[in-house]
């Protein structure tokens, strides 16, 4: 009886062989990106305890009212999918410490989990890459955030997107805001959605980020954080800005922007695109300089920021010229040649390290062969018949661009030479 077939989960997605190629190269280029600015991998966990979100992303929170997976386990602990990399990562440099007297330059990349309405750029599981930095105050570790992910845009070939920069001060000047802001909005309740409503006395800020559409006027009139910065925010905020002209930086100074979670302050910013719709951040971050704290470490300034992987991918990929297809496929006619042709295959690959060389298994006509090396993507296709076999030699055809050049046959011996001078490998 024909089972019936399981589907992935809504939201989830899988990343098949033609497209994990572009997601290669959007790695790499990351990592060598990171290296060059002296920043270091960190993995933690998929799971933690929800606790850690709870008290570093903050109860009022889309992302922790709504949005975080979580379940208990079979010992009765409340665990939950990460939703975001921040929380874990101080979990982690407080638990392992690293941050006693210590400067850190921190990365990760991996899926986080949300349970948002899926659609184009918004996923349940998507990706990050994210930084995060430790032991850094001054406004020149920020300006090293952004120039780092610009010249990440440059090298993508990315021109197109704007960002946006706010300051949201110190947890105590943000109290007097917090006063005139809550009067603004009891003022316009009506303009207010339940959302809003019921974050007027808990997270006034965050009606700040709505994306309701409707409420863009009320909040476009709101008093601004700006007028209210502390002297030492505000020159904070003065110094980085200085920098980035300086350094040919343009940028925005979004006063809306206060980003989803609650952890900030200080410096934030976004990398925003108008061809993604509605999910147009493709970069968000800022400074957090009480969240170690707040997770029981000591007081250590700390900024960061991540990159939403799906989107980032959606704008760059036809700049990504992936190259992990097969440099040759090796066919394989007839039985002796099927046996040569395994041993052939491992004698070039121990003679040159970098050829990625396909062989053919499963026997088949010249032509069905032929067929597979031309759909393989290699540019070579090398061919062993009885008569090759019987004589030590192999013949070769390009098969791309420089297919004009017909066919050629050579001895094995030769071969690994005339590859490495063909191929370049
Ligand atoms: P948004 O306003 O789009 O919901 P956010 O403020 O919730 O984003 P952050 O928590 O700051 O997002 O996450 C950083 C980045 O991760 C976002 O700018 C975005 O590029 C990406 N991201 C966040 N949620 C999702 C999702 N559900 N699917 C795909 N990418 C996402
Ligand atoms: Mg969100």
């Amino acid at each position: 009886m024909a089972q019936p077939i399981i589907q992935a989960i809504r939201g989830m997605n899988d990343v098949l062989p033609e497209d994990s190629a572009y997601w290669q190269t959007l790695e790499s280029t990351l990592r060598e990106l990171l290296a060059r600015y002296g920043y270091q991998e960190i993995r933690f966990p998929v799971v933690e305890k929800t606790e850690l979100f709870k008290r570093s992303i903050g109860e009022v929170t889309d992302i922790v009212e709504k949005e975080m997976y979580t379940f208990e386990d079979r010992n009765g602990d409340q665990l939950s999918l990460r939703p975001e990399g921040t929380a874990p990562c101080v979990r982690a440099a407080i638990q392992h410490g690293l941050l006693h007297n210590q400067v850190q330059r921190l990365w990760y990349l991996g899926p986080m989990f949300r349970h948002e309405r899926p659609q184009k750029g918004r996923y349940r599981q998507f990706h990050q890459m994210g930084v995060e930095t430790f032991g850094m105050a001054g406004p020149d570790l920020d300006a090293e955030l952004i120039l780092m992910t610009a010249r990440l845009w440059r090298q993508l070939g990315l021109s197109n997107l704007e960002l946006q920069l706010n300051s949201l001060g110190t947890r105590e000047s943000r109290a007097e805001y917090r006063k005139e802001l809550v009067a603004y909005f009891e003022q316009h309740r009506d303009a207010l959605d339940e959302d809003s409503l019921r974050r007027l006395q808990s997270n006034p800020l965050r009606i700040l980020d709505t994306k309701n559409p409707a409420m863009q006027d009320v909040v476009a009139g709101a008093p601004k954080l700006m007028a209210h910065l502390d002297d030492a925010s505000r020159e904070h905020f003065e110094t980085l800005c200085g920098l980035l002209d300086d350094a040919g930086i343009a940028y925005r100074v979004n006063p809306c922007l206060v980003r989803g979670l609650d952890y900030y302050s200080r410096t934030v910013f976004e990398w925003v695109t108008d061809q993604l719709g509605a999910q147009g951040t493709v970069c968000a971050g800022g400074r957090f300089d009480t969240l170690v704290e707040q997770l029981g470490g000591r007081p250590t300034p700390s900024a960061g920021f991540a990159i939403g992987l799906e989107r980032l991918l959606e704008l760059v990929r036809d700049n990504l010229q992936p190259d992990t297809a097969p440099h040759a496929y090796l066919v394989l006619v007839g039985e002796a040649a099927q046996q040569r042709g395994l041993l052939l295959a491992e004698q070039l690959r121990d003679a040159l390290p970098a050829l990625r060389i396909m062989s053919h298994c499963g026997g088949g006509s010249f032509k069905s062969q032929f067929k597979k090396a031309d759909k393989s993507g290699a540019r070579l296709a090398l061919i062993l018949g009885e008569d090759e076999v019987a004589q030590d030699t192999v013949s070769a055809k390009f098969l791309r661009g420089d297919a004009g050049q017909g066919q050629e046959t050579l001895t094995q011996e030769a071969l690994p030479a005339w590859l490495a001078d063909k191929l370049g490998v």
